[in-house]
């Protein structure tokens, strides 16, 4: 129940004069609200700047190009002559200091007559100019009289606006919601909005949409701060509230005897990394508790976490339970596949694939062998959830790289079983910023290190033109026996002529280096997919041409060369990880950035950050400040709810406050029925939050 008091805000904005049917269209693309703009969306719609009228100089003193508001008396008016209705309408007005013509073009005569009755006072604002040597001002921005004068906005707010939709009218709708809006019980928490010097919700929405200052308009301002941290607070709360309720949703408690994981690790290679370790041992911690586990475990690309999924997949498997590993990709899946099947001979876990590709007979086999219990460990793509997949006990949903994956597939593959504990990898490094808000609602375990031995990879940017040195420099690597990933990009709205580029290159390389030359790309059909991928791990075909399916989390270790054609087209975090690709052998990486001139600052900056540094929070965090908090990762796909004020690069020193606080209020007023709590409630619905207040009435 959304509490009485904000049901003026909640009401549309057609209950504010002059929006009919037709502007409230307008209004809900301009909030984006599919479902109807309502006051609300229209006070909460902040400004994106101000333009200052302040500046009064008289006619002499009036610099051209400048925003000012003048006094003037109005001499006369010239109006289009007779028969020329396109010519401008020309009123010519006065100070004490000079002349100033003030010019506007189709306009209704009979307004501007009644605007400017000659011998009167007006205040002109707007911007002028010199023209001819004549001081002139085309329609300004407003012309009012002595009483008007007092109402002029003399700092205007300007607001995002969205084709259709006038700024006036934008700033009309916003000035009378706010008129509507009633005085809101105060939710912070007084001691830390006196510290900060924060206005109370209401004073500061007055602030920004009459603002005394263009400083007042600005996201660092105290009133933006303040409904920033408004924001953010209902965010963070929510999701304690529906954490605190999962929480208390019981799971099973999943204990194995050790005996598969042991075999397991005495058959590696190589020892743990302590972050593996570290993370293996929350794991087996969470699967022990009766509670469902929500884990994100991250760690850059190379750092080792496929093991890590393996281990707690064994964990389960003693238990005589069931795991799936899920992968964003057929090629993913299958190399998964190739790295747990010689492990799984030698130890007797039984491992299946199902993807897209299984089918007939071989599909069904599985599905059955699944059913009756008889497969431990099934590894596949989002085929694992469809309809017909049914387990004999899931227990354990380990989704591989995250971010391709919706919310909703990570539901439906919790619905196959009881209590599905879930573990989510991603090696797209994400900002803690964005860890903390998207997934607040996970435990996060981190792989900080690399595996000993791994090689710094060189990283140098050229330009398209030096193409040749780079084939050369190719030749002289395959007579070193090394192998080289080249990628084209792949571009969406275009993948076909992308495509082409990526064959036209294969053809070119194959000219100079033979069938050493190998080929993949996202259209390929499955099979061929695996040949090529095949034919490049055991270094049949050294060089792999491939579209960015490479991308996520391919694993040839002695590849330790990589091109990337237009580099530019790349966002920064894709590049990381192309780039981690290479560099896991012990050959010496090198990774050449080719480029197509001139660049702009970004991706001058982008291929910079790159050369610089291999250390992926470093480079997430560049990527957020470049990109502002849009979509690192495609954040959106993964749920992260859309934040109206808050600029996550901004005001992320506000979003640990509000975690703290967040954490702090449940912990004080679980079920938030303090005056406080009451008032949370409000600030819950009023950012629509209020899925998580439900919980309450749930019980
Ligand atoms: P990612 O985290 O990118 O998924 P992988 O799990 O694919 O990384 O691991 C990358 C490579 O590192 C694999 O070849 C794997 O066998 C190897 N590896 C994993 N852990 C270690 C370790 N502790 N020491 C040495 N090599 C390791
Ligand atoms: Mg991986």
């Amino acid at each position: 129940m959304r509490p009485a008091i904000l049901n003026d805000l909640f009401s549309p904005v057609t209950a504010l004069p002059g929006i009919g049917p037709k502007v409230e269209k307008l209004f809900r693309r301009l909030v984006d609200r599919a479902d109807g703009a309502r006051l609300v969306d229209i006070v909460l719609h902040l400004p994106s700047g101000a333009i200052d009228r302040r500046t009064r100089p008289k006619l002499r003193d009036v610099i051209a190009g400048q925003v000012v508001t003048i006094a003037v008396t109005v001499d006369h008016h010239r109006p289009p002559p007779k028969g020329r209705a396109r010519a401008p309408y020309i009123i010519h007005a006065s100070d004490e200091t000079g002349d100033i013509v003030i010019t506007y073009f189709s306009a209704r005569p009979e307004q501007l007559e009644k605007l400017y009755p000659p011998g009167a006072r007006r205040y002109v604002s707007g911007t002028a100019k010199h023209y001819d040597g004549v001081l002139q001002m085309v329609h300004p921005d407003k012309v009012v009289d002595e009483l008007g004068l007092a109402d002029l906005p003399l700092v205007e707010p300007t607001y995002p606006l969205t084709e259709g939709l006038y700024a006036n009218q934008v700033r009309k709708a916003v000035q009378s919601a706010l008129a509507r809006l009633r005085p809101l019980p105060e939710w912070q928490d007084p001691a830390w909005i006196a510290r900060r010097g924060f206005p109370s919700f209401a004073q500061a929405l007055e602030r920004l949409h009459r603002p005394r200052d263009l400083a007042d308009v600005a996201p660092d301002s105290p009133a933006w701060q303040r409904l920033a941290y408004d924001e953010l607070l209902a965010w963070q709360l929510a999701l304690v509230l529906v954490r605190a309720r999962l929480r208390r949703q019981r799971g099973r408690s999943t204990v194995g005897s050790g005996e598969l994981r042991k075999d397991i690790l005495a058959r590696l290679a190589f020892e743990l990394t302590p972050s593996q370790r570290h993370a293996y041992i929350e794991i087996v911690d969470d699967l022990a508790r009766p509670m469902r586990m929500l884990r994100l475990l991250q760690g850059d690309v190379g750092s080792g976490k496929t093991i890590v999924a393996l281990l707690a997949s064994a964990v389960t498997i003693e238990a005589g339970r069931q795991a799936v590993i899920m992968a964003p990709t057929e090629i993913l899946a299958r190399q998964h596949l190739a790295t747990v099947a010689p492990l799984a001979a030698a130890t007797g876990m039984r491992v299946a694939l199902l993807s897209g590709r299984e089918r007939g007979r071989e599909r069904a086999l599985v599905l059955q062998a699944l059913a009756a219990g008889e497969v431990d460990l099934l590894v596949g793509t989002h085929a694992l959830f469809q309809d017909e997949v049914h387990y004999h006990d899931l227990a354990l949903a380990v989704v591989d790289e995250q971010h391709r994956f919706g919310v909703h597939q990570r539901l439906a593959l919790a619905t196959k079983g009881e209590a599905v504990d879930i573990l989510v990898m991603t090696a797209t490094p994400i900002p803690r910023t964005l860890v903390l808000s998207c997934f607040g609602d996970m435990d996060v375990s981190e792989l900080r290190e690399k595996p000993a031995g791994r090689q710094p990879v060189d990283t140098r940017a050229l330009p398209a033109e030096r193409l040749d040195e780079v084939v050369a420099a190719i030749g002289r690597a395959l007579d070193e026996r090394r192998q080289v990933y080249w990628v084209c990009p792949l571009i969406e709205e275009s993948a076909l002529s992308d495509l082409a580029a990526a064959q036209e290159r294969h053809a070119a390389l194959r000219e100079r280096f033979g069938d050493r030359v190998g080929l993949v790309h996202g259209r390929m059909r499955g099979a061929d997919k695996d040949r090529a991928m095949r034919g490049f791990a055991s270094g049949e075909t050294p060089i792999l041409v491939a579209t960015t399916v490479i991308e996520v989390g391919v694993d040839v270790a002695q590849a330790s060369v990589m091109v990337i054609e237009h580099a530019e087209r790349f966002g920064l975090a894709q590049l990381h990880q192309l780039r981690g690709r290479i560099g896991r052998g012990s050959d010496r990486a090198i990774c050449l950035l080719l480029y197509r001139a001139p660049l702009g600052e970004a991706a001058k900056a982008r291929l910079a950050i790159l050369r610089e540094t291999q250390d992926g929070f470093r480079i997430a965090e560049e990527d957020l400040r470049l990109r502002g908090e849009g979509d690192v990762l495609g954040v959106r796909q993964s749920g992260m709810p859309g934040l109206r004020i808050a600029r996550l690069h901004m005001h992320a020193q506000l979003l640990t406050a509000a975690r703290d606080d967040a954490a702090l209020i449940l912990a004080r007023d679980p079920q938030l029925s303090s005056p406080r709590g009451e008032a949370l409630r409000t600030l819950l619905y009023l950012f629509e939050k209020d899925a998580a207040t439900k919980l309450f009435q749930a019980g």
